[in-house]
């Protein structure tokens, strides 16, 4: 690894003023699991990481008038573990429950996951789903959006070299409507997704037709994205076996997967149709009988 200055920033201005008067060669740095591990391999070498894991204002999960806001530092093992999260947002729980090995959750940040833009991260499917904001830190101070704007290419974010993503917030209209996340890899743990996949369900009260459903995908796209036809197509059709199959069909229309080292582009299109049921049927049976 190269060598590199290090400064830890305590405030939000701080940490953005350090990165506008180093850039474009400073990055920063929250629990490391990625930056670091590229940095070894000596696939980038900033010469200055400013270290923004003593930022108050991006620690911390609350209920506010908004909605669900999660800090950009708040960890995977909290994420997983959090009641809040478990009761208002579940696949967001069982999302960064399914991210690396413990030692990787107890690191690894939502903030550093969502802003690392690779195609296969596992929180972007289910916060896609419940419409989820960005909430970003700058020079010229706070700025909101939908969270898929963040997401430009692979590895690329909508972030200037001075931005900081300080939380995602779930608005209040969405907690607690049913959810579903499925992750397929390789193997069963500790696995990069093939495909990954986040529903978020409503139906009529006699829950036989689909009233709306999101559904967005991931490792399938140089993005994570919705699977826009998919979802128009569910919209007031029964709830039933082929058009759960025919709704799979579609969202691999709606993706662009490539063939690489873990999969073929067809394998991953028969994933996306079983992966479309799987968090579906999940976010049905996730909700009370009527
Ligand atoms: C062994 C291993 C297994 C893994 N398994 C998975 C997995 O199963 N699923 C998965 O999705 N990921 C996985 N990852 C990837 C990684 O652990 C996660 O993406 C993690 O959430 C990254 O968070 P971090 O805090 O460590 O980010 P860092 O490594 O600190 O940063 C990542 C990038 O984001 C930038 N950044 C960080 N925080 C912010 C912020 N608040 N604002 C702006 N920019 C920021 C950094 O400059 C850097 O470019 C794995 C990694 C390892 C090493």
């Amino acid at each position: 690894m190269k060598h590199f200055e290090y400064f830890s920033a305590h405030s939000a201005e701080e940490a953005v003023a350090l990165l506008q008067k180093y850039s474009p060669d400073a990055l920063p740095i929250a629990g490391g699991t990625e930056l670091l591990v590229r940095m070894k391999q000596n696939l980038i070498h900033p010469k200055v990481l400013v270290d923004i894991t003593h930022v108050p204002e991006f620690q911390g999960i609350a209920l506010t008038e908004e909605g669900l806001r999660i800090g950009s530092l708040v960890t995977h093992a909290e994420v997983a573990a959090s009641p809040l999260v478990r009761q208002f947002a579940p696949a967001v729980a069982a999302a960064s429950g399914s991210v690396g090995a413990v030692q990787t959750r107890n690191l690894g940040t939502l903030g550093g996951n969502l802003v690392s833009c690779v195609p296969s991260i596992d929180s972007a499917p289910a916060l896609l789903v419940l419409e989820a904001q960005a909430v970003v830190f700058g020079v010229n101070g706070r700025r909101q959006f939908p969270l898929t704007e963040l997401f430009v290419g692979p590895r690329c974010s909508s972030l200037t070299p001075a931005e900081l993503l300080e939380a995602v917030i779930i608005p209040r209209h969405n907690l607690g409507k049913p959810t579903c996340f499925s992750k397929f890899g390789r193997r069963k743990a500790l696995t990069i997704a093939l495909v990954n996949a986040a529903a978020c369900v409503e139906t009529n009260p006699e829950r036989t037709h689909f009233s709306q459903v999101r559904l967005a995908l991931g490792a399938v796209a140089p993005t994570p994205i919705r699977a826009y036809t998919a979802e128009a197509y569910l919209a007031g059709r029964p709830i039933a076996q082929e058009v759960l199959l025919e709704a799979g069909r579609l969202a691999a229309e709606d993706a662009k997967p490539i063939d690489d080292f873990r999969a073929s582009a067809e394998y991953r299109r028969h994933l996306i149709g079983v992966l479309t049921r799987r968090v579906i049927e999940g976010a049905l049976a996730g909700m009370p009988k009527v």
